[in-house]
């Protein structure tokens, strides 16, 4: 592909960092747009003298900042947003506020430029549907908008919403991509809004891994490579164009199953204890229970599959924990 300037907004963040590796280093120009709330400087440190590398630091709600750095660019990665479940039922409002009215903001932006954009959408989208494996034709399954935590579901299906009305409508070039339970290095190793980093993070410090629920409950875990691969597939592939993907692994694992993965590979001479859900999230929480993408789509319009297998992935993100033990707190 020749090379191109992307904005990225949410750059310093988990996945967007490692997009922008992804994209420097295929020799493309990127504008990263981050507030820093959740996303760190340092992810991104390694790129700051370089030429083809800028970093603004800003918000999406910013409509003036957002439109001048659209009409500079080519296309636009809109991973910017609120994201986990847990800072959402932290505070909905901001969740909500940010993860919309920040993609209407893209989107207009993009329109009046002409610009390709692709959203960052998520698996939760299918919410407690239990017809797995999720396909991108299939209903989402919401619970009651007296639940904080499907204002995130819902504000992402409304994103999606969004972009395709504007292709449809507008002609915009729009893509989304459904994130299944991306993990690797620079999880936040908090382990805020993810149990793999809550889990090593624990390992590592000597703590006992906390299991919610029954440990019963699935996720497909993605190496953020694999996770970065898809979405630049995404973005590169005009037969995308106007659909949502399922970026994720095609097989799951239950959660004490990973955590007892993860306390083997630590070799850690801590327990898996159970917590009650309530405890962990308060009474009102809604579980979704298992979570698997069907793959199908991808694999045929994009040409992409996950690739990394769980054991890999974790050894590789373990091993950048272990290096950044400093920043390890208590969960
Ligand atoms: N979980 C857990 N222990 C923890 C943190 C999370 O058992 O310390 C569970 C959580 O209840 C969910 C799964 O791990 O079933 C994945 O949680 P995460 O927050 O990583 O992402 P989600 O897929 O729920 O958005």
């Amino acid at each position: 592909m020749e090379p191109k300037h992307f904005l990225v907004t949410g750059g310093a963040g988990f996945i967007g960092s490692h997009l922008v590796d992804a994209l420097l280093e295929q020799g493309h120009t990127v504008t990263v747009l981050d507030n820093l709330t959740t996303g760190k400087l340092k992810n991104i440190a390694h790129w700051m003298q370089h030429p083809r590398f800028r970093f603004m630091c800003g918000s999406i709600l910013d409509v003036k900042l957002v439109d001048r750095l659209t009409a500079e660019a080519d296309s636009i990665y809109h991973l910017a947003a609120v994201v986990g479940v847990k800072y959402v039922v932290d505070d909905p409002l901001e969740g909500m506020l940010v993860n919309i009215k920040g993609t209407e903001i893209v989107l207009e932006a993009a329109l009046r430029h002409h610009r390709k954009v692709l959203i960052a959408s998520s698996s939760e989208v299918y919410g407690k549907s239990n017809q797995v494996p999720f396909r991108e034709t299939d209903n989402s399954v919401f619970g009651p908008t007296s639940i904080p935590r499907w204002s995130y579901a819902l504000s992402k299906a409304l994103d999606e919403h969004f972009a395709f009305a504007y292709h449809r409508q507008r002609g915009l070039k729009t893509v989304a991509v459904r994130y299944f339970n991306a993990y690797g290095p620079r999880l936040d190793p908090r382990g805020y809004g993810s149990v793999v980093a809550r889990f090593i993070t624990q390992a590592l410090t000597g703590q006992d891994l906390t299991v919610y629920g029954d440990g019963q409950q699935t996720r497909s875990f993605t190496f953020v490579q694999d996770t970065v691969r898809g979405t630049m597939a995404a973005m590169s592939t005009p037969e995308g164009e106007g659909l949502a993907f399922n970026i994720g692994n095609a097989h799951e694992t239950s959660i004490e199953a990973l955590a007892h993965q993860i306390r083997a590979i630590v070799g850690a001479d801590v327990d898996v204890i159970r917590v009650p859900y309530a405890q962990a999230y308060g009474s009102d929480f809604e579980e979704t229970r298992r979570r698997l993408p069907d793959h199908s789509r991808a694999v045929e319009i994009l040409e992409f599959r996950a690739k990394i297998p769980l054991d890999v992935g974790l050894q590789k993100t373990i091993a950048w924990f272990e290096e950044h033990q400093d920043e390890l707190i208590s969960t």
